[in-house]
């Protein structure tokens, strides 16, 4: 649908070839490449209903960012209401079993934990739903559930993190766009074009933080530090002209996340059985709204500890 708009819009802006047409194509990268990242997925790729659900109650443009503090302070505050003793990390669930009238869990390593449980809210990442919830529900999960798991699509967003010793050269954002023979250069490589946006890091400006979405994840995981360094080094001092800008000190990267195909809500209906809520999932894939956010995914826990609380008071 795009590619149709695109060429008549290229026609009617004479377009179609030569300069202007390259500075269109660098303009309309920069666009896919704001849609690659915020739905996670390749641009081919991207469900319109996906799009149209997408909604975060905020003005157009707005975006917020965590303090230095991250996300500690809420972990902070909710584990600070929990026994030590009754969180368990690092222990993979491998098989919830709500075949009696309590649930039973089992871990990766086979051992059945002894306490039984009244509610489970799972909070897996939709990926290690698709891969496990077929052997990780006895009884499995019902078709509905099953349908929204396996339709709701998954494609890649990552970061990256440029530490520099100096920052004095760093706009507070850049999207680079380099454009063939408006550059240094008359040929950009393939990889340089999908680096779009660069976004100095508030609490720690010395970082510069770069957005990379669709194909880019891909090749760039291909890449070893050094190569990226340099590729973005090149990329930074031809764009500003400025040869004395350093090559960061360190690279920190991070990896893949999730957009949709049917409606995200259809993961948040509960499993009933006897009329007894048994089976809940939470996590960011199961908001209606806001799904593939951390926020979403801190809605959809307060959202189902709420249908527990719920129902535990009409229960008596
Ligand atoms: C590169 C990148 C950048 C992002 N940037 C932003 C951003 O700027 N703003 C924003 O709001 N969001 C951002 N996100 C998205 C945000 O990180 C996620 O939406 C959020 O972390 C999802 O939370 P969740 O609890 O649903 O899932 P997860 O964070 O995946 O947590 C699920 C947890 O369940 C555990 N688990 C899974 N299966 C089992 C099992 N069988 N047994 C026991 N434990 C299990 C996992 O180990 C994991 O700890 C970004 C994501 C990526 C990848």
């Amino acid at each position: 649908m795009y590619d149709k708009d695109y060429t008549e819009f290229l026609k009617i802006q004479n377009a179609t070839m030569g300069f202007r047409r390259n500075v269109f194509d660098s303009l309309t990268r920069l666009y896919q490449s704001q849609f690659e990242f915020e739905y996670a997925a390749k641009w081919e790729d991207l469900s319109l209903r996906a799009m149209t659900d997408w909604d975060d109650l905020g003005g157009d443009g707005i975006s917020y960012s965590t303090t230095k503090i991250g996300y500690t302070a809420i972990l902070s505050y909710l584990t600070s209401k929990i026994p030590s003793s009754k969180i368990h990390l690092n222990h993979r669930i491998s098989n919830i079993n709500f075949l009696g009238e309590k649930t039973k869990l089992m871990l990766a390593n086979g051992t059945l934990i002894n306490d039984d449980f009244d509610y489970i809210i799972v909070t897996s990442a939709l990926g290690h739903l698709k891969k496990f919830a077929q052997k990780m529900f006895t009884p499995h999960l019902p078709k509905r559930t099953m349908n929204a798991i396996e339709k709701i699509g998954m494609g890649t967003s990552s970061k990256i993190f440029l530490v520099y010793s100096d920052s004095t050269w760093m706009d507070t954002f850049l999207s680079p766009l380099p454009v063939p023979d408006c550059f240094v250069r008359k040929a950009i490589d393939g990889i340089e074009s999908e680096f779009n946006i660069f976004q100095k890091v508030s609490w720690a400006p010395n970082i510069y933080m770069g957005w990379i979405a669709g194909d880019a994840p891909e090749k760039v995981d291909k890449l070893s530090d050094q190569e990226l360094s340099k590729i973005l080094t090149q990329l930074f001092r031809d764009i500003y002209h400025n040869y004395s800008i350093p090559e960061p000190s360190a690279i920190l990267r991070s990896y893949e996340q999730a957009q949709a195909g049917i409606r995200h809500s259809d993961l948040s209906i509960p499993i009933i059985q006897n009329e007894k809520i048994r089976i809940q999932l939470a996590g960011e894939a199961t908001h209606d709204r806001i799904f593939q956010t951390a926020v979403g995914a801190f809605l959809s826990g307060r959202r189902e500890s709420d249908r527990i609380l719920n129902d535990l008071r009409k229960s008596g």
